[in-house]
């Protein structure tokens, strides 16, 4: 069976087709400028040269449309006919509290995906436009939802209530939900394999550190808590995301510098973090280049990104009895052996050991941690389009 992936952005459209026999990837590409002017897509049959289209795109259907179409092109195409593409998979940011994992997307089903708009304003429209555009173009092919949130909806309440009034909870369901769900589940369930543990027995902190960076304590194979919360802002320092600050200084903020709601929060989005702290740049590449240069306030901004990944992990190092391993992934755990080293070394007073020279890879499956290390060390490249696409093979199999 074939699988399409479909990740939709405001503007952006990933695309991934695999072959799930070896769930190796056939093709795959982006669309990118949607309803921007300079629209185009990138498209790859995995062994050929990327072929670039240049065509304006005034929404999410016309790329979808162009993307189907390359597809099945008689010259470059990966498949003859759609009709050999068996399902469809997309990723949905937030599935709020009605969804605990994938689920096969109906009438109902997209309606309650539409009523998460409330809570993911940003995140869930794209999302449902990529479904909708789907059903108008392959009206037969069955879709699946896989969503960001799913993984943590096994969080203990003692864990995802805010101190708020209880109201705010009731009426406003604003609560913890947690994101990066399908990549820290995917690792989870890696980790299991190579520690040869029984998933539903696993204990991980696994730390997704990319651009955006989350958190999250496994217990028994489930999310325990996470460190992103009722949006993807809270927790680590991101690239240009603030994570956790003293709530109180958004009103003194909004006073000071005369910023309204909505400022405040596209500072708090977009000009914060490492970006924020370092004036450099918001890619870790970058920082390291420029901190290796003498700029003090680069250095600084990567301290304090470590800083609070060390804390993240100590504070769900309390909430597991034992740890089996602390996972790496995503742009910067995969790759960044400095980093690792770093996070290590600052965990050293909890019996943690490294191996330098097992830490010296980027992007491949490792155990960097020493042999006589409390808690093992791995890093496990995520692959959330692999994890959508087993779900939606599994959902629609029948
Ligand atoms: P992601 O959001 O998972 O794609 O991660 C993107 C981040 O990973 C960017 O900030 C990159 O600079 C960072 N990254 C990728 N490769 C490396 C590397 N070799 N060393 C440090 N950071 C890296």
């Amino acid at each position: 069976m074939k699988v399409l992936v479909i990740n939709c952005g405001s503007s952006s459209l990933k695309y991934q087709l695999l072959d799930m026999e070896d769930e190796k990837v056939i093709a795959k590409g982006l669309a990118e400028r949607i309803g921007i002017e300079g629209a185009r897509v990138k498209y790859e049959k995995i062994g050929d040269e990327e072929i670039v289209i240049e065509k304006p795109m005034e929404n999410h259907k016309v790329a979808i449309d162009i993307v189907l179409n390359t597809i099945q092109d008689p010259e470059h195409g990966a498949v003859k006919s759609l009709d050999e593409i068996g399902a469809i998979g997309h990723r949905v940011v937030h599935g709020g509290e009605a969804f605990a994992e994938s689920v096969l997307i109906n009438d109902e089903v997209l309606k309650a995906i539409k009523d998460n708009v409330e809570i993911a304003p940003l995140h869930n429209p794209p999302n449902i436009m990529g479904i909708e555009a789907v059903t108008e173009l392959m009206p037969n092919t069955p879709q699946v939802a896989c969503f960001d949130t799913a993984f943590h909806q096994t969080i203990p309440a003692e864990n995802y209530i805010y101190a708020l009034p209880y109201e705010y909870y009731e009426n406003h369901k604003i609560r913890r939900y947690g994101f990066h769900g399908t990549s820290h589940q995917y690792v989870t369930e890696r980790a299991s394999d190579i520690l040869g543990i029984d998933l539903d027995k696993i204990n991980l902190v696994t730390c997704h550190l990319g651009n955006g960076a989350s958190i999250t304590a496994v217990k028994n194979g489930k999310s325990n808590d996470t460190t992103m919360g009722f949006t993807p802002l809270e927790g680590l320092i991101m690239g240009t995301r603030c994570g956790d600050i003293d709530p109180a200084i958004i009103p003194f903020l909004m006073e000071k510098e005369n910023l309204s709601a909505d400022e405040v929060n596209n500072v708090m989005n977009k000009k914060s973090g490492v970006l924020g702290i370092s004036g450099v740049s918001s890619d870790f590449r970058d920082l390291d280049q420029a901190a290796a240069e003498g700029n003090e306030r680069a250095q600084l901004a990567l301290d304090a990104f470590e800083s609070r990944v060390v804390k993240s992990i100590g504070a769900y190092l309390t909430q597991l009895d034992h740890c089996d391993g602390i996972v790496f992934t995503a742009g910067v755990g995969e790759n960044s052996i400095e980093t690792r080293a770093h996070i290590a070394q600052k965990l050293a007073s909890l019996g943690v050991t490294l191996d330098e020279e097992k830490n010296n890879v980027r992007g491949k499956e490792a155990i960097f941690s020493g042999e006589d290390s409390s808690i093992r060390l791995l890093v496990i490249p995520t692959n959330e389009e692999l994890k959508i696409a087993q779900e939606t093979e599994r959902l629609t199999q029948n």
